[in-house]
């Protein structure tokens, strides 16, 4: 169940038609992973819902109002349905983000337009390997050199935002740029690149933007505040929603399959199941916390470490739980249970996948450092 904060007169997502959505997106997910089209509908449905425009200014889920636990809920749900459209959807979400926090009134009132009036889906495309991206300065404007890695949704998004190097003048630094992605084409994407265990939907392939020009229009505030914290490490809340709508999904599929069978009664499978639900209740409370510790603190810079150390937490513990109940679910459902025509092969191998995130030990070891620290210093705080 999906809960959204009392709406006012303008904001009009209409929560029943969202729940038909996330039916639909479910029912499609076993064929979603060889649709040629790739995820094309299913953001149809998603941009019919109003569910990509739900953090813009005035929208229910604003992003100038504290939301944040109800958009860490709307992300559970989503991935619930199918974790590459979650993943999708969470890329969305987060450029929008990026955008809201750092770009200027014009870029703002320009790509907002694009969302509300064309729908436009949005990605953000970080990750790279030894061919990075490089911004050129040429005349009076740059051009981009290199590629990059991971870029779920490549064949849906409309507008990326990249990060690359650029060295002019007075820029100097990782920059965030955003490309059109009419401008690139489909022979720059390798489709090769993505033999992946799980999460064949989200089409998360290389893509070579060598020779894009970029305006400085494009570019995204100065080098290096993509890195800005509490925002960089603080957003990892919710990536770790999406997989706990993952771990959802299969915790209902698991009692579903076994009710199926007659095995409920078994006290076996009982106690596997309490632990499922002992561990899925945890991560939904994680989030909740998460989600209002992330509005209390944002913008207070005492808080600012607080905020990234209960992010930190809040990620590595759903990674925990996701893994925990796919051990039980498993032994509880065996191997017919993890066969087509059931969900829970994919959703396995989806997750599986999905769970891997970057730096999930350096992650774990800045935990440990806030709390030595605060001890060290008598820093107040309520985590
Ligand atoms: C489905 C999916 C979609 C994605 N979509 C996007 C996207 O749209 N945009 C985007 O920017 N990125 C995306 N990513 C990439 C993601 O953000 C991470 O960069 C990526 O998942 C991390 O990959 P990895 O596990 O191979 O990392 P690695 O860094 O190789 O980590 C693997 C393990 O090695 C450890 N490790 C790391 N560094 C070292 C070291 N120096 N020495 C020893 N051990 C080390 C880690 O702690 C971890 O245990 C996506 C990833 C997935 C799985």
């Amino acid at each position: 169940m999906i809960e959204i904060p009392t709406q006012t007169k303008s904001q009009t997502f209409d929560l029943l038609n969202f729940e038909d959505t996330l039916q639909k997106i479910k029912s499609q997910a076993i064929g979603a992973e060889h649709d040629p089209e790739g995820l094309k509908k299913e953001f149809q449905w998603l941009k019919e819902s109003g569910a990509l425009k739900i953090v813009l200014p005035g929208e229910a889920l604003d992003f100038n109002q504290p939301n944040m636990p109800a958009l860490l809920n709307l992300l559970k749900a989503v991935g619930k349905a199918n974790l590459s459209v979650g993943r999708i959807f969470e890329g969305h979400i987060n450029t929008l983000y990026l955008i809201h926090l750092y770009a200027n009134a014009q870029q703002k009132k320009e790509w907002y337009q694009g969302v509300r009036d064309q729908g436009h889906l949005f990605g953000v495309w970080n990750t790279q390997a030894q061919n990075g991206i490089q911004f050129y300065p040429e005349a009076d404007r740059f051009k981009i050199s290199g590629s990059k890695t991971f870029c779920s949704g490549v064949g849906i998004v409309n507008r990326a935002l990249i990060t690359g190097n650029i060295e002019h003048t007075d820029k100097k630094g990782w920059q965030m740029a955003i490309v059109d992605m009419s401008g690139i084409s489909e022979q720059n994407i390798d489709k090769n690149s993505w033999k992946p265990l799980g999460m064949q939907a989200s089409g998360s392939y290389t893509v070579d933007f060598s020779g894009y020009l970029l305006d400085e229009s494009d570019l995204i505030s100065r080098p290096g505040i993509y890195l800005n914290q509490p925002y960089f490490s603080g957003g990892a809340i919710r990536f770790a929603a999406v997989h706990l709508g993952g771990a959802e999904a299969i915790a209902e599929n698991t009692i579903e399959y076994l009710l199926s069978l007659n095995r409920t009664e078994d006290p076996i499978q009982r106690l596997r199941l309490s632990n499922i639900m002992i561990q899925l209740v945890s991560g939904r409370l994680w989030l909740e916390k998460a989600g209002q510790h992330y509005d209390e603190w944002a913008d207070d810079k005492t808080h600012e470490q607080d905020l990234i150390s209960f992010a930190n937490m809040t990620r590595v513990t759903i990674e925990d739980i996701c893994l925990r109940i796919m051990d039980e679910s498993n032994k509880c459902i065996g191997a017919r249970g993890l066969m087509a025509p059931y969900d829970m092969e994919r959703i396995f191998r989806d997750l599986t996948f999905y769970l891997r995130q970057p730096a999930p030990d350096a992650t774990r070891l800045n935990v440990a450092d806030f709390f030595i620290k605060k001890q060290q210093t008598g820093h107040e705080s309520n985590i």
